[in-house]
Protein backbone atom coordinates (compact mmCIF):
# COMPACT_ATOMS: atom_id res chain seq x y z
CA UNK A 1 0.00 0.00 0.00
CA UNK A 2 1.97 3.39 -1.47
CA UNK A 3 1.21 5.59 1.97
CA UNK A 4 2.39 8.95 1.20
CA UNK A 5 4.40 10.75 -2.17
CA UNK A 6 7.25 12.59 -1.50
CA UNK A 7 9.99 14.49 -4.06
CA UNK A 8 13.34 14.84 -2.05
CA UNK A 9 14.40 17.96 -3.43
CA UNK A 10 18.60 17.53 -3.32
CA UNK A 11 19.44 14.25 -3.58
CA UNK A 12 22.70 14.13 -1.57
CA UNK A 13 23.80 12.95 1.80
CA UNK A 14 20.73 13.48 3.65
CA UNK A 15 18.22 13.67 0.79
CA UNK A 16 19.15 9.69 0.21
CA UNK A 17 19.17 8.92 3.78
CA UNK A 18 15.71 10.09 4.42
CA UNK A 19 14.34 9.19 1.06
CA UNK A 20 15.49 5.39 0.94
CA UNK A 21 13.81 5.01 4.36
CA UNK A 22 11.10 6.39 3.34
CA UNK A 23 11.11 4.50 0.46
CA UNK A 24 11.50 1.02 2.30
CA UNK A 25 8.76 2.11 4.97
CA UNK A 26 6.62 1.85 1.75
CA UNK A 27 6.48 5.66 0.51
CA UNK A 28 5.83 6.65 -3.17
CA UNK A 29 9.90 8.88 -3.19
CA UNK A 30 10.92 10.48 -6.11
CA UNK A 31 14.47 12.34 -6.24
CA UNK A 32 15.77 15.06 -7.81
CA UNK A 33 19.05 16.49 -8.08
CA UNK A 34 21.05 18.58 -10.61
CA UNK A 35 24.52 17.62 -9.57
CA UNK A 36 25.54 16.14 -13.34
CA UNK A 37 28.06 13.22 -12.68
CA UNK A 38 26.18 11.73 -9.86
CA UNK A 39 23.00 11.54 -11.91
CA UNK A 40 24.78 10.17 -14.62
CA UNK A 41 26.18 7.52 -12.16
CA UNK A 42 22.90 6.30 -10.44
CA UNK A 43 21.62 6.40 -14.36
CA UNK A 44 24.30 3.82 -14.99
CA UNK A 45 24.25 1.99 -11.97
CA UNK A 46 20.46 1.39 -12.22
CA UNK A 47 20.63 2.96 -8.38
CA UNK A 48 22.10 4.02 -5.53
CA UNK A 49 24.78 2.17 -3.50
CA UNK A 50 24.40 2.42 -0.30
CA UNK A 51 26.38 1.14 3.15
CA UNK A 52 25.57 1.43 6.18
CA UNK A 53 28.99 2.37 8.75
CA UNK A 54 31.34 1.22 5.67
CA UNK A 55 29.81 -2.48 5.70
CA UNK A 56 26.93 -4.17 3.69
CA UNK A 57 27.13 -2.23 0.33
CA UNK A 58 24.19 -2.74 -1.96
CA UNK A 59 22.18 -1.13 -4.74
CA UNK A 60 19.23 0.32 -4.03
CA UNK A 61 17.20 1.72 -7.16
CA UNK A 62 15.56 4.59 -7.06
CA UNK A 63 13.48 7.36 -9.23
CA UNK A 64 15.41 9.92 -10.03
CA UNK A 65 14.73 12.93 -11.83
CA UNK A 66 15.83 16.51 -12.70
CA UNK A 67 13.82 19.75 -12.03
CA UNK A 68 13.25 20.12 -15.52
CA UNK A 69 12.16 16.51 -16.43
CA UNK A 70 9.61 16.22 -12.99
CA UNK A 71 5.90 17.06 -13.36
CA UNK A 72 4.55 15.10 -10.07
CA UNK A 73 2.55 16.34 -7.30
CA UNK A 74 3.87 15.12 -4.10
CA UNK A 75 1.89 15.60 -1.06
CA UNK A 76 5.50 16.90 0.79
CA UNK A 77 8.78 18.22 -0.37
CA UNK A 78 11.50 17.57 1.15
CA UNK A 79 14.72 19.72 1.28
CA UNK A 80 18.03 18.79 1.81
CA UNK A 81 20.42 20.98 0.01
CA UNK A 82 23.45 23.07 1.12
CA UNK A 83 22.19 26.59 2.15
CA UNK A 84 24.07 28.58 -0.76
CA UNK A 85 22.23 25.94 -3.80
CA UNK A 86 18.65 26.51 -2.11
CA UNK A 87 18.04 29.55 -4.11
CA UNK A 88 19.06 27.71 -7.54
CA UNK A 89 16.89 24.61 -6.60
CA UNK A 90 13.37 26.31 -5.58
CA UNK A 91 13.63 28.52 -8.69
CA UNK A 92 14.43 25.50 -10.79
CA UNK A 93 11.75 23.53 -9.32
CA UNK A 94 9.13 26.34 -8.87
CA UNK A 95 6.74 24.80 -12.03
CA UNK A 96 5.56 21.62 -9.96
CA UNK A 97 4.87 23.52 -6.57
CA UNK A 98 1.67 24.16 -5.75
CA UNK A 99 -0.60 25.52 -2.56
CA UNK A 100 -1.24 22.17 -1.45
CA UNK A 101 2.09 21.09 -1.15
CA UNK A 102 4.18 21.30 2.26
CA UNK A 103 7.81 21.80 2.42
CA UNK A 104 9.62 20.32 5.06
CA UNK A 105 13.16 20.42 5.82
CA UNK A 106 15.87 19.37 8.30
CA UNK A 107 18.84 21.52 6.90
CA UNK A 108 21.08 22.48 9.14
CA UNK A 109 22.06 26.55 9.62
CA UNK A 110 19.78 29.46 9.11
CA UNK A 111 19.07 31.41 6.07
CA UNK A 112 17.10 28.48 4.09
CA UNK A 113 13.12 29.13 6.48
CA UNK A 114 13.02 32.75 4.55
CA UNK A 115 13.38 31.33 1.07
CA UNK A 116 10.94 28.81 1.19
CA UNK A 117 8.48 31.52 2.48
CA UNK A 118 9.01 32.89 -0.80
CA UNK A 119 7.44 29.85 -2.19
CA UNK A 120 5.25 28.43 0.56
CA UNK A 121 2.38 29.38 2.88
CA UNK A 122 3.72 29.49 6.38
CA UNK A 123 1.24 26.56 7.56
CA UNK A 124 2.76 24.74 4.90
CA UNK A 125 6.23 24.93 6.14
CA UNK A 126 7.14 22.26 8.72
CA UNK A 127 11.19 22.41 9.72
CA UNK A 128 13.52 20.53 12.07
CA UNK A 129 16.82 19.65 12.73
CA UNK A 130 19.00 15.84 12.23
CA UNK A 131 21.42 14.62 14.99
CA UNK A 132 22.42 11.75 11.76
CA UNK A 133 25.13 11.82 9.93
CA UNK A 134 25.42 10.49 6.38
CA UNK A 135 28.46 10.63 3.96
CA UNK A 136 28.31 10.77 0.27
CA UNK A 137 31.16 8.77 -0.70
CA UNK A 138 31.00 10.03 -4.34
CA UNK A 139 28.33 10.31 -7.15
CA UNK A 140 25.82 7.29 -6.76
CA UNK A 141 27.50 6.19 -3.16
CA UNK A 142 25.98 6.98 0.09
CA UNK A 143 27.20 5.89 3.84
CA UNK A 144 24.23 5.85 6.57
CA UNK A 145 26.41 6.49 10.07
CA UNK A 146 25.12 4.87 12.75
CA UNK A 147 23.11 1.77 13.08
CA UNK A 148 19.61 1.71 12.10
CA UNK A 149 17.10 3.60 14.65
CA UNK A 150 20.34 5.38 16.26
CA UNK A 151 19.69 9.33 15.23
CA UNK A 152 17.33 11.84 16.59
CA UNK A 153 15.88 14.42 15.16
CA UNK A 154 12.97 17.34 16.32
CA UNK A 155 10.29 19.08 13.93
CA UNK A 156 7.70 22.05 14.10
CA UNK A 157 5.75 23.78 12.40
CA UNK A 158 6.50 27.48 11.56
CA UNK A 159 3.24 28.47 12.91
CA UNK A 160 3.53 25.84 15.96
CA UNK A 161 0.53 24.34 15.45
CA UNK A 162 0.69 21.08 14.37
CA UNK A 163 -2.11 20.05 11.79
CA UNK A 164 -3.10 16.03 10.33
CA UNK A 165 -0.49 16.43 7.61
CA UNK A 166 2.04 17.44 10.32
CA UNK A 167 1.29 14.37 11.89
CA UNK A 168 0.90 12.30 9.05
CA UNK A 169 4.75 12.99 8.28
CA UNK A 170 5.74 12.31 12.14
CA UNK A 171 4.46 9.08 11.55
CA UNK A 172 6.41 8.41 8.43
CA UNK A 173 9.15 9.30 9.76
CA UNK A 174 9.05 7.08 12.92
CA UNK A 175 7.98 4.18 10.56
CA UNK A 176 11.20 5.04 8.62
CA UNK A 177 13.11 5.14 12.17
CA UNK A 178 14.41 8.54 12.18
CA UNK A 179 12.91 8.82 15.80
CA UNK A 180 11.31 12.24 15.06
CA UNK A 181 10.50 14.25 17.92
CA UNK A 182 7.66 16.83 17.27
CA UNK A 183 7.95 20.64 18.99
CA UNK A 184 5.45 23.77 19.29
CA UNK A 185 8.82 25.95 19.73
CA UNK A 186 10.01 27.02 15.59
CA UNK A 187 12.66 29.37 16.04
CA UNK A 188 14.06 27.91 19.63
CA UNK A 189 14.38 24.61 18.10
CA UNK A 190 16.28 25.25 14.89
CA UNK A 191 18.27 27.87 16.77
CA UNK A 192 19.19 25.26 19.65
CA UNK A 193 20.81 23.36 16.63
CA UNK A 194 23.10 25.98 14.68
CA UNK A 195 24.74 27.35 18.62
CA UNK A 196 25.44 22.99 18.57
CA UNK A 197 26.86 23.18 15.26
CA UNK A 198 28.68 26.41 15.39
CA UNK A 199 31.35 25.23 18.55
CA UNK A 200 31.73 21.40 16.93
CA UNK A 201 31.05 21.56 13.41
CA UNK A 202 32.97 24.47 13.00
CA UNK A 203 35.89 24.07 15.20
CA UNK A 204 36.48 20.46 13.36
CA UNK A 205 36.12 21.66 10.40
CA UNK A 206 39.17 24.21 11.02
CA UNK A 207 41.23 22.25 12.36
CA UNK A 208 40.16 18.95 9.94
CA UNK A 209 40.03 16.88 13.59
CA UNK A 210 37.71 13.85 14.60
CA UNK A 211 34.70 15.21 17.24
CA UNK A 212 36.45 13.27 20.03
CA UNK A 213 39.85 15.16 19.33
CA UNK A 214 37.81 18.24 20.25
CA UNK A 215 35.97 16.63 23.28
CA UNK A 216 38.93 15.51 24.81
CA UNK A 217 40.83 18.69 24.35
CA UNK A 218 41.51 19.85 27.99
CA UNK A 219 40.24 23.32 26.69
CA UNK A 220 36.98 22.25 25.23
CA UNK A 221 34.96 23.50 27.66
CA UNK A 222 36.46 27.24 27.33
CA UNK A 223 36.46 26.93 23.98
CA UNK A 224 32.47 25.75 23.30
CA UNK A 225 31.59 28.44 26.40
CA UNK A 226 32.75 30.85 24.58
CA UNK A 227 30.87 30.77 21.97
CA UNK A 228 27.74 29.31 23.58
CA UNK A 229 27.74 32.55 25.87
CA UNK A 230 27.65 34.71 22.87
CA UNK A 231 25.21 32.96 21.47
CA UNK A 232 23.07 32.74 24.16
CA UNK A 233 23.35 36.49 25.38
CA UNK A 234 21.89 37.40 21.37
CA UNK A 235 19.13 35.25 21.40
CA UNK A 236 17.99 36.36 24.54
CA UNK A 237 17.96 39.44 23.30
CA UNK A 238 16.25 38.39 19.72
CA UNK A 239 13.76 36.96 22.20
CA UNK A 240 14.24 33.36 21.29
CA UNK A 241 13.64 30.52 24.30
CA UNK A 242 15.81 27.81 23.32
CA UNK A 243 15.13 24.77 24.01
CA UNK A 244 18.09 23.84 26.16
CA UNK A 245 20.18 25.92 28.93
CA UNK A 246 23.37 27.12 28.42
CA UNK A 247 24.77 24.06 30.62
CA UNK A 248 22.48 21.52 28.98
CA UNK A 249 24.12 22.89 25.75
CA UNK A 250 27.71 22.36 27.25
CA UNK A 251 26.59 18.66 28.07
CA UNK A 252 25.20 18.14 25.11
CA UNK A 253 28.34 19.05 23.11
CA UNK A 254 30.41 16.99 25.76
CA UNK A 255 28.58 13.81 25.28
CA UNK A 256 28.36 14.03 21.58
CA UNK A 257 31.86 14.46 20.97
CA UNK A 258 33.69 12.30 23.64
CA UNK A 259 30.81 9.51 24.16
CA UNK A 260 28.61 9.73 20.95
CA UNK A 261 30.36 10.19 18.09
CA UNK A 262 34.01 10.26 18.51
CA UNK A 263 35.04 8.87 15.18
CA UNK A 264 33.27 11.12 13.23
CA UNK A 265 33.72 13.86 11.85
CA UNK A 266 31.31 17.23 10.96
CA UNK A 267 29.07 17.54 7.49
CA UNK A 268 31.04 20.43 7.02
CA UNK A 269 34.57 18.79 7.40
CA UNK A 270 33.15 17.02 4.20
CA UNK A 271 32.72 20.22 2.15
CA UNK A 272 36.13 21.41 2.96
CA UNK A 273 38.32 18.09 2.15
CA UNK A 274 36.39 18.28 -0.75
CA UNK A 275 37.49 22.31 -1.63
CA UNK A 276 33.26 22.43 -1.42
CA UNK A 277 32.42 25.84 -0.11
CA UNK A 278 31.40 25.48 3.64
CA UNK A 279 27.92 26.53 5.15
CA UNK A 280 29.65 28.56 7.79
CA UNK A 281 27.96 32.05 6.75
CA UNK A 282 24.31 30.08 7.85
CA UNK A 283 25.67 28.85 10.98
CA UNK A 284 28.56 31.18 12.72
CA UNK A 285 28.01 33.84 10.31
CA UNK A 286 24.12 33.72 10.73
CA UNK A 287 24.83 34.12 14.75
CA UNK A 288 27.18 37.45 14.10
CA UNK A 289 23.89 38.61 11.99
CA UNK A 290 21.60 38.07 14.12
CA UNK A 291 23.73 39.74 17.39
CA UNK A 292 24.02 42.83 14.92
CA UNK A 293 20.57 43.32 14.73
CA UNK A 294 19.84 43.79 18.53
CA UNK A 295 23.61 45.66 18.94
CA UNK A 296 25.84 42.63 20.18
CA UNK A 297 28.94 42.44 18.05
CA UNK A 298 29.84 38.81 18.44
CA UNK A 299 33.66 38.57 18.17
CA UNK A 300 34.46 35.44 18.29
CA UNK A 301 31.62 34.10 16.08
CA UNK A 302 32.35 36.56 13.73
CA UNK A 303 36.71 35.74 13.89
CA UNK A 304 35.28 31.76 13.35
CA UNK A 305 33.44 32.59 10.35
CA UNK A 306 36.19 34.61 8.66
CA UNK A 307 39.10 31.92 9.97
CA UNK A 308 36.54 29.10 8.24
CA UNK A 309 36.45 30.99 4.76
CA UNK A 310 40.32 31.45 4.74
CA UNK A 311 40.85 27.36 5.31
CA UNK A 312 38.08 27.36 2.28
CA UNK A 313 40.45 30.00 0.14
CA UNK A 314 43.49 27.70 1.10
CA UNK A 315 41.83 24.91 -0.13
CA UNK A 316 40.71 26.45 -3.20
CA UNK A 317 44.47 27.43 -3.68
CA UNK A 318 45.66 24.06 -3.08
CA UNK A 319 42.89 22.85 -5.85
CA UNK A 320 44.21 25.47 -8.38
CA UNK A 321 48.05 24.43 -8.33
CA UNK A 322 47.04 20.51 -7.87
CA UNK A 323 44.87 20.91 -11.11
CA UNK A 324 47.78 23.05 -13.35
CA UNK A 325 50.07 20.66 -11.82
CA UNK A 326 47.81 18.01 -13.58
CA UNK A 327 47.78 19.78 -16.50
CA UNK A 328 51.17 19.80 -16.97
CA UNK A 329 52.09 16.40 -16.10
CA UNK A 330 49.29 15.40 -19.18
CA UNK A 331 50.99 17.98 -21.83
CA UNK A 332 54.77 16.51 -20.65
CA UNK A 333 53.72 13.11 -21.26
P1 LIG B 1 25.27 17.07 0.05
O1 LIG B 1 26.38 17.98 -0.29
O2 LIG B 1 25.58 15.62 0.20
O3 LIG B 1 24.11 17.21 -1.03
C1 LIG B 1 23.49 18.45 -1.29
C2 LIG B 1 23.46 18.66 -2.82
O4 LIG B 1 24.80 18.84 -3.30
C3 LIG B 1 22.89 17.49 -3.60
O5 LIG B 1 22.13 18.03 -4.66
C4 LIG B 1 24.12 16.76 -4.12
O6 LIG B 1 23.90 16.04 -5.31
C5 LIG B 1 25.06 17.93 -4.37
N1 LIG B 1 26.51 17.57 -4.32
C6 LIG B 1 27.09 16.67 -3.47
N2 LIG B 1 28.43 16.63 -3.71
C7 LIG B 1 28.68 17.53 -4.70
C8 LIG B 1 29.87 17.96 -5.37
N3 LIG B 1 31.06 17.45 -5.06
N4 LIG B 1 29.74 18.89 -6.32
C9 LIG B 1 28.55 19.43 -6.64
N5 LIG B 1 27.38 19.07 -6.04
C10 LIG B 1 27.45 18.12 -5.08
O7 LIG B 1 24.60 17.68 1.37
P2 LIG B 1 23.98 16.93 2.64
O8 LIG B 1 25.08 16.40 3.50
O9 LIG B 1 22.87 16.03 2.20
O10 LIG B 1 23.39 18.18 3.42
C11 LIG B 1 22.11 18.76 3.13
C12 LIG B 1 21.74 19.62 4.34
O11 LIG B 1 21.60 18.79 5.50
C13 LIG B 1 22.80 20.65 4.71
O12 LIG B 1 22.18 21.79 5.24
C14 LIG B 1 23.59 19.95 5.80
O13 LIG B 1 24.28 20.81 6.68
C15 LIG B 1 22.47 19.22 6.53
N6 LIG B 1 22.87 18.07 7.35
C16 LIG B 1 23.77 17.16 6.90
C17 LIG B 1 24.11 16.08 7.69
C18 LIG B 1 25.07 15.01 7.21
O14 LIG B 1 25.49 14.19 8.04
N7 LIG B 1 25.41 14.94 5.94
C19 LIG B 1 23.51 15.93 8.95
C20 LIG B 1 22.59 16.89 9.39
C21 LIG B 1 22.26 17.95 8.56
Amino acid sequence: MILMEFAMIGAGAMGLRYGILLQEAGNDVTFIDTWQPHIDKIREQGGVYVSRDHQDRHLTPIKLETPETYHGDPDILIFFTKQMQLAGFLERCEHFFNDKQYAFTCMNGMGHIEKLQQYFADDKIIAGTALIATVLNGPGDVDFMGKRGAGKMNMANLTEKPDEMTHRLFDELQKAQMNPTLTTNFKGTLMTKVIFNSVINTLCTLFEIQMGEFGNFEKAYDLGRQLIDEAYDICERAGITLVSTRDEEMTALDINTRIDMPLHYPSMYQDMIHDRPTEVDYINGYIADLGRQYHYEAKTHLFLTNLVHLSEYHHENQRREREAAEKKATQTA
